[in-house]
């Protein structure tokens, strides 16, 4: 099968690299727009945690962390490179109110699913021989299973063994053709341009880059502490804490000053401000649908559409790349694409 791809972040590089494996013959356009949500991204692979009671959204970010190891170290092999990819857990911190009561809602996730891992309270010795930096009242528990990625490491390798199997990568926009081959829109926050339903809107979030002086080299787990907010090591002294949600139709991706100051106050809350260094600071456009599950399936003859991966779009585009790759392919497949193929709202 001949396919086109427009749209290179980690969908379409997902498919794409999935859809060369197969045999299939594949060109990726990708535009590489200022705000590209896989290059911003924090890159937690953690869902078990999440409150989100929508069963068609837990299916399939349980059934694509469960694929995560066995994707990264085929994937890591035939790039030759690094995804960033590490399994440290991550550490959560509540309430004291609510501590034993969210202890027991994530073990109880974990009875059935081995890919959870142990879930375990900590002591504040342990918290602070994980975390050394970190300073909070809070009680913690960690979940082994929790692991995290590099957006923009990971985007790399797929494009670099998409490449090495016989894909073609352009990098421009696509500017139409008239032939009939599949086309597949992973476009984004810029699905807005294209005319089909769902409609595709976006949230504009920022994200905080900073250096710990005091800790190096140490695999810190990810930190998903009060609230929305979460703190995650990147590599040797380098650190994130994001992250703010607007919903937008601006694609302004210049950081703004209300913005920082939330995140300062945010990083001071578990951070000594002498202990850090704020870098930089991070933008991306990340794309809803009607009803925050992604949509996954043809939108007319011959085009298919994958959007809207949200706030889990780094944890779920493997596994979609690889079960779109089968689908398109006639192959049996996991997920049963009627649950994300649907165009208005469902209760
Ligand atoms: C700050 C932040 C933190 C996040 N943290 C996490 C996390 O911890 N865990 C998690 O699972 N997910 C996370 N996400 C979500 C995840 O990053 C996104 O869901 C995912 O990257 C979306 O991928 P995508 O390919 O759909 O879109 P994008 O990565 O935005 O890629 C779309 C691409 O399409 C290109 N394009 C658009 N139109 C055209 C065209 N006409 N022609 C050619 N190219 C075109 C654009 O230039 C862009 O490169 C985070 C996102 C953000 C912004």
């Amino acid at each position: 099968m001949n396919i086109t791809i427009i749209g290179g972040g980690l969908a379409g590089a997902s498919i794409g690299y999935h859809l060369v494996k197969l045999g299939n013959s594949v060109t990726i356009y990708d535009r590489n727009d200022k705000g590209q949500a896989t290059f911003a991204s924090a890159g937690i692979v953690c869902p078990w945690i999440s409150q989100r009671r929508n069963k068609k959204w837990y299916r399939l970010v349980t059934k694509s962390a469960h694929y995560y190891p066995e994707f990264i170290s085929t994937l890591e092999k035939e790039a030759g490179m690094s995804t960033g990819y590490k399994n440290s857990g991550a550490i959560c911190l509540f309430k004291e109110n609510i501590f034993d009561k969210a202890t027991k809602r994530i073990s109880d996730k974990a009875i059935d699913n081995p890919d959870v891992g142990e879930v375990r309270q900590l002591t504040k010795d342990e918290l602070s021989a994980l975390h050394p930096s970190l300073t909070t009242e809070y009680p913690a528990l960690i979940v082994e299973g929790g692991g995290q990625v590099r957006g923009r490491k990971l985007l790399a390798a797929l494009k670099e063994a998409f490449i090495k199997y016989g894909g073609i990568w352009e990098n421009k926009s696509y500017d139409g053709g008239n032939d009939d081959t599949l086309k597949i829109y992973t476009t984004g926050a810029w699905g807005a341009e294209q005319a089909y339903k769902p409609e595709i809107a976006h949230q504009r979030a920022e994200i905080m880059h900073f250096k710990l002086k005091h800790q190096k080299d140490l695999q810190s787990p990810v930190v998903m502490a009060l609230g929305p907010t979460y703190i995650v090591h990147l590599e040797n002294d380098e650190y994130v804490i994001g992250t703010t949600h607007i919903d937008t139709d601006s694609f302004d991706t210049a950081p703004t000053e209300e913005s920082y100051n939330y995140l300062q106050d945010e990083l001071y809350k578990y951070f000594k401000p002498e202990e850090v260094e704020i870098t930089e600071m991070g933008v991306g456009l990340k794309p809803y649908t009607r009803d925050f599950l992604p949509f996954i399936g043809y939108v007319a003859n011959n085009t298919f559409v994958v959007n809207g991966m949200g706030s889990t779009g780094l944890t779920a585009s493997p596994f979609v790349g690889h079960e779109v790759a089968r689908l398109l392919n006639n192959l049996p497949t996991e997920l049963d694409f009627e649950d994300y193929s649907y165009i208005e709202p469902q209760n």
